[in-house]
């Protein structure tokens, strides 16, 4: 036998057995590399289009939907970096929907330096000194409650408050005092939707929340990570009222009261489904509605958004639910003045409310003008003046 063959052999067997033995490994690899979890994977978009670099709003804005209380608790430099941030933007007003109705001067005293730039609401405290879990203890079950909440309510507009606003939670969660869930449209309410006509205090109204909240939590649902990673924001269940029910009842409200302007908050909670909430707009010459947390909503849609802002354009207002990060704002002016293509809609990683990206709806001046300013004060009162003078020196600068 020749020696060089023995040799090949060799070197042959010697091959089989290496390969085979990094294929081993690498084949251990293959079964150790786990998928990254949905969290762990963000990814940045390569299309090279057009990113309009732009860091103010057109027109100086009122900004209907912010919480300088909840945001902000109690930071005054923060409050103070954030007028900053108004002005480097544009935002000539901010409403404030913090303030507590009956203790609506721990609120206006934090802000007290700067309300010439902020509007202030106050919103109706259901629970008062009540333990949480036991709805019988609670202000709203206690007798002559609407009565001193409408004597409240008139009280407030004397000190300086212009709206009133209403957490998710009512109609969602508050409980009478025998555990039965207390419904939006319940009659016993009705004064205090008169009173708020009377005294001319537009109701920002938060009812609903994204459709898939109210979806089983599976991987169907189009919201699945984000409500993996925060369990307390589904409302799934047989102790919750369907989304249906909440906004229905809602709109009966809105029905009974026509002499009373309410805005109902985040695309009155129903921007998965911009058609029926033309519909009520068209139903209900008492109703606005505002963007606040929803261009995710709305940029996604792009094409019907569109049409919809501009069928809409005198019944729309401008809101952020800020304060947020300086760069948040500008998503806002990217998703309303230009036509960028599929962008984030939020400095955060992940995307937090739905992975997917935005493009911009690049609406016509006058309609922005609409939803910067001029619907919103039309609705709120005290607000022209004041926003006239803040609008002047944001032009100056
Ligand atoms: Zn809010």
């Amino acid at each position: 036998m020749p020696n060089w063959f023995q040799k090949d052999r060799f070197y042959r067997s010697g091959m089989t057995i290496l390969i085979a033995f990094f294929a081993s490994i690498g084949f251990g690899q293959e079964q150790d590399r786990k998928l990254p979890t949905i969290d762990k994977f963000y990814p940045e978009s390569m299309l090279k289009n057009p990113k309009t670099d732009i860091r103010y709003a057109r027109f100086a804005a009122v900004d209907i939907h912010s919480h300088m209380g909840l945001r902000l608790k109690g930071d005054r430099g923060g409050l103070q970096k954030y007028i900053e941030v108004m002005d480097r933007n544009h935002i000539a007003l901010s409403v404030s929907l913090d303030a507590r109705l009956g203790d609506e001067e721990k609120h206006l005293d934090f802000l007290q330096n700067d309300l010439d730039r902020l509007l202030v609401f106050a919103h109706i405290d259901f629970r008062g000194s009540g333990l949480q879990d036991r709805p019988e203890t609670w202000a709203c079950n206690q007798p002559g409650f609407v009565r001193t909440t409408c004597e409240q309510l008139k009280r407030a507009r004397k000190k300086g408050i212009v709206g009133v606003k209403f957490f998710k939670q009512f109609g969602l969660t508050y409980r009478d005092a025998r555990g039965e869930l207390l419904k939006i449209d319940d009659e016993q309410w009705q004064p205090i939707w008169q009173t708020c006509g009377e005294l001319e205090f537009p109701v920002l109204i938060h009812t609903g929340d994204p459709a898939a909240f109210f979806e089983p939590v599976t991987p169907r649902n189009e919201r699945y990570e984000e409500l993996f990673r925060h369990p307390e924001w589904s409302f799934h269940g047989e102790e919750f009222p369907t989304r249906n029910e909440l906004l229905e009842s809602r709109n009966r409200v809105i029905r009974r009261n026509p002499e009373t302007v309410f805005i109902g908050a985040h695309l009155a909670g129903n921007p998965e489904d911009l058609e029926t909430v033309g519909r009520w707009l068209a139903e209900f010459p008492n109703l606005y509605i505002e963007i606040a947390s929803r261009i995710g909503e709305l940029g996604r849609q792009p094409f019907t958004a569109r049409d919809f802002v501009i069928e809409n354009q005198d019944r729309i207002l401008f809101g952020t639910d800020g304060p947020w990060p300086e760069e948040r704002l500008g998503y806002y002016w990217r998703f309303l003045e230009t036509n960028d293509e599929y962008f984030p809609y939020s400095e955060k990683r992940p995307q937090p409310q739905g992975l997917w990206f935005i493009y911009g709806l690049n609406l016509p001046d006058d309609v922005l003008r609409k939803i910067y300013y001029q619907n919103a004060l039309r609705i709120l009162p005290f607000s022209d003046k004041l926003y006239q003078r803040a609008a002047a020196e944001l032009d100056q600068d």
